[in-house]
This record gives structure tokens, C-alpha cells and sequence, in this order.
């Protein structure tokens, strides 16, 4: 078995070579680390008054939507991602508090100094959510189970907010272990356990299965892992594409990604955040122009080679979306980003959601491309819009 060398001494080192070191060894130890509650367990720590009551965390607006909902308010069918307006029918004493989202990301920033403790191979999902590579660690724990309880004791001790996580030997089963016994949870799912455990598990559960994947899947007869374990190949594929693939090892226990830590380069991107919310189609086009000129730019100052091209688009009430279209030539210049960042933008809806900020970025690079071997499934796994929602950066869906 060869030893995984510290990242850091690896970075003028091709990183499939990384890959390839993780991938030859007999099983990976993965954590997810997801916070409870994120946005509303701060604000209910920083205000006293609001602990024990059922609060949203969002913008009491007429287009606002709840980013986060505290426990309390979650049995009236308050969840992240509903209009606040709804949420308040639902609950009618439910209390909306404005976010804070510098505070979060100081507690973002904290807990990932915890986890620099054990390793540096993390993989930030959301400002409150990361994979963790403990295989090799920093401390030399054997066991990851003991590496997640020390973590989530010190955030609580550091922070004073609960976190949930998951262990187990891939991303896909860290991720569902991580949300199995929320809030304050522990999971950790074996290797030889996780084909039953899959079996069992309803496909709603899956990663990358929105609404309305699973509203297709159900239509199929698909209700479970099992189900899913009995469709062909061929007929998953057929009906979702890339991601059928990706479901077919799922329902098998199989999920090679490596944890990417940030110390690779995996993108090059430019945001710009309007002055005034606008939902003007004119306005839009010329800053989606803006957005390509800065892109090429960037592209050439960094020298980077990739892929996929991404379009991020914030919504006035802080909602977030991102879409992608993958190439399959390079794309570095404007002939070949122009037609896709314009397709991109036709299927945002900003007629009734004026916009606050758009970023483009492209990644995929060919070093971070799937090898064959070790990666039979990519990096990115296709959302659909439910799942698109907010992933890149607030916890709003996650929490
Ligand atoms: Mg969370």
C-alpha cells in the first residue's frame, strides 16, 4: 500500500497522481461534517430570546425566502428554500430574522481550523458543510469514528453550535450518514453494511435526486435503493443521462470521487454584483458581455484549461442558482464561451426574480478529468434544479 503524501508538498505534482495514490488504497475513510441548523443555531446562540421558538432566517419580503428554519419551526412545514410568506401562514408566531452572513462565515472559518487539525484534504460543499479525508491523518487516530466525535466536540466547545456527521468509506454514504441522525448526530456506515443500507433507503435520499428526479424515478417504479439496484444499466442511462450512470454505482455502494481539497485549483471565475437588483434583459446581456471579457481575461492571466462553464446567478432575496454546460473542447475563447453563457442565461428566470450578482467561471480541468480507472463517475454530479439550488455556497438547503 502506498502512503498518501501531505497535499501540500504535491502541488507541482500532476494531480491524478493524487488520485491514483487514494484510489489504490483498500478503503478510504471519508467524513461529512454538516452543522445543524446553521444560520438559525447562530442567531438563536447570539440572541438569547429567540432560543426554544420557532424561527426562519431570511428577509421578510414579499419575493423572500426562508434560508434556514430552526427546529422548532420545522414541524408547522418550515423548511429552507419556502416563501416567507408561506412559511408564515404555516406558523403564525413563527419570528423571521434578518442573516447575518459575515458572522457565518466566521464561524465558517473557525470550524475549518478544527478540521486543518486532522487533515487537509477537505472538500468545502457549503459555508457549514465539508468532506473530510481522515485515511491519513494528521494526529494518526486509526479510527475515523474517533476522529468525528473529536471534531464535533470541538466545534461545540469552540462555537458553541451542534454539528451532524457522517462516516464512511465514500462521499455519497458520508453525505447520507451525515444526515441520518440529525440533529447532534453520529453515523457511520461500514463497508459491509452499506449495501442493505442502501437497499432500504428511499431514492429521495440519494444525492443529486430532486424533486423532480425522484417525481420521475417513482413513475418508473422506483421507490428504493433496491428498486433502483434492479433497473439496467442501460435504462437508467437512457432515461437520466449521464446521472443514470452515477445512480446505477450509488444503488451499489459505489462512489470513487476523491475528496478535492481547495489548495487545487479546480476553476477560474468572475462574479459582479449589480448596483441596483435588475431584471432587465438588456442590462443583463451587457453584464453577461462584462462577465465573458473578464473571464477570458482571467483565463489567460492563470493560464487554465478547462471544460465546463458556469453561470451563477444570486436573486435579490439571496437565493442562489448555478448552471453548467460542459464542452468537449477547451474553451478559451470567445467564439466558444459566447454561445454557451448565452444558452445559460436564456434559462434563467429573472422576469419575476430581479438578479443581484452573476458569475461565470470555467473548470473541469483536464487534470481534475475523471480518470477512467479510479474515477468511473465525475467529479460534479448533474442537479437538477432542486438540487442546483444553493449548493455552491449557503448552507440554505443543507442545513
Ligand atoms: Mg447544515
Amino acid at each position: 500500500m502506498l502512503t498518501i503524501v501531505n497535499p501540500c508538498t504535491l502541488t507541482k505534482m500532476p494531480i491524478f497522481v493524487l488520485f491514483r495514490r487514494q484510489g489504490q488504497m483498500s478503503a478510504r475513510k471519508i467524513i461529512h461534517v454538516d452543522m445543524d441548523q446553521f444560520f438559525a443555531a447562530v442567531e438563536q446562540r447570539d440572541q438569547p430570546q429567540l432560543r426554544g421558538k420557532p424561527i426562519a432566517v431570511g428577509y421578510d419580503a414579499p419575493r423572500g425566502i426562508v434560508a434556514t428554519a430552526s427546529y422548532e419551526a420545522r414541524p408547522y412545514g418550515v423548511h429552507s428554500a419556502l416563501s416567507i410568506q408561506i412559511a408564515k401562514k404555516r406558523c403564525p408566531q413563527l419570528i423571521i430574522v434578518e442573516p447575518h452572513f459575515q458572522k457565518y462565515k466566521e464561524v465558517s472559518v473557525r470550524i475549518r481550523s478544527i478540521f486543518h487539525e486532522y487533515t487537509d484534504l477537505i472538500e468545502p460543499i457549503s459555508l457549514d458543510e465539508a468532506f473530510l479525508d481522515v485515511t491519513e491523518n494528521k494526529p494518526g487516530i486509526p479510527l475515523a469514528v474517533d476522529i468525528a466525535k473529536e471534531i464535533k466536540q470541538r466545534i461545540e466547545e469552540e462555537t458553541g453550535l451542534t454539528a451532524s456527521a457522517g462516516v464512511s468509506y465514500c462521499k455519497f454514504l458520508a453525505k447520507i450518514a451525515s444526515d441520518y441522525r440529525k440533529p447532534n448526530g453520529l453515523c457511520v456506515i461500514h463497508p459491509q453494511q452499506a449495501q442493505a443500507f442502501i437497499d432500504k433507503l428511499e431514492v429521495t435520499r440519494f444525492w443529486g435526486v430532486g424533486k423532480k428526479t425522484a417525481e420521475r424515478m417513482h413513475k418508473m417504479g422506483i421507490y428504493t435503493g433496491n428498486d433502483l439496484r434492479n433497473v439496467p444499466l442501460g435504462i437508467l442511462t437512457q432515461s437520466f443521462g449521464k446521472a443514470g450512470h452515477i445512480f446505477y454505482n450509488f444503488a451499489r455502494g459505489i462512489d470513487k470521487r476523491p475528496v478535492v481539497s481547495e489548495w487545487i485549483r479546480k476553476s477560474v471565475s468572475c462574479e459582479q454584483t449589480f448596483e441596483r437588483d435588475t431584471s432587465n434583459a438588456n442590462e443583463l446581456a451587457d453584464a453577461l458581455q462584462k462577465s465573458i471579457d473578464e473571464l477570458l481575461r482571467r483565463l489567460k492571466k492563470n493560464n487554465f484549461e478547462g471544460y465546463t462553464l458556469t453561470l451563477k446567478i444570486k436573486f435579490h432575496d439571496f437565493r442562489q442558482i448555478t448552471r453548467s454546460i460542459t464542452s468537449n473542447h477547451i474553451l478559451q475563447t470567445r467564439e466558444e464561451i459566447e454561445p454557451l453563457a448565452n444558452q445559460l442565461m436564456a434559462e434563467v428566470d429573472y422576469d419575476q426574480h430581479p438578479i443581484r450578482l452573476m458569475g461565470l467561471g470555467v473548470s473541469n480541468h483536464h487534470d481534475t478529468a475523471p480518470d477512467t480507472l479510479l474515477q468511473p463517475i465525475q467529479l460534479e454530479l448533474p442537479f437538477d434544479y432542486d438540487d442546483i439550488y444553493d449548493v455552491t455556497q449557503s448552507p440554505q438547503s443543507h442545513s
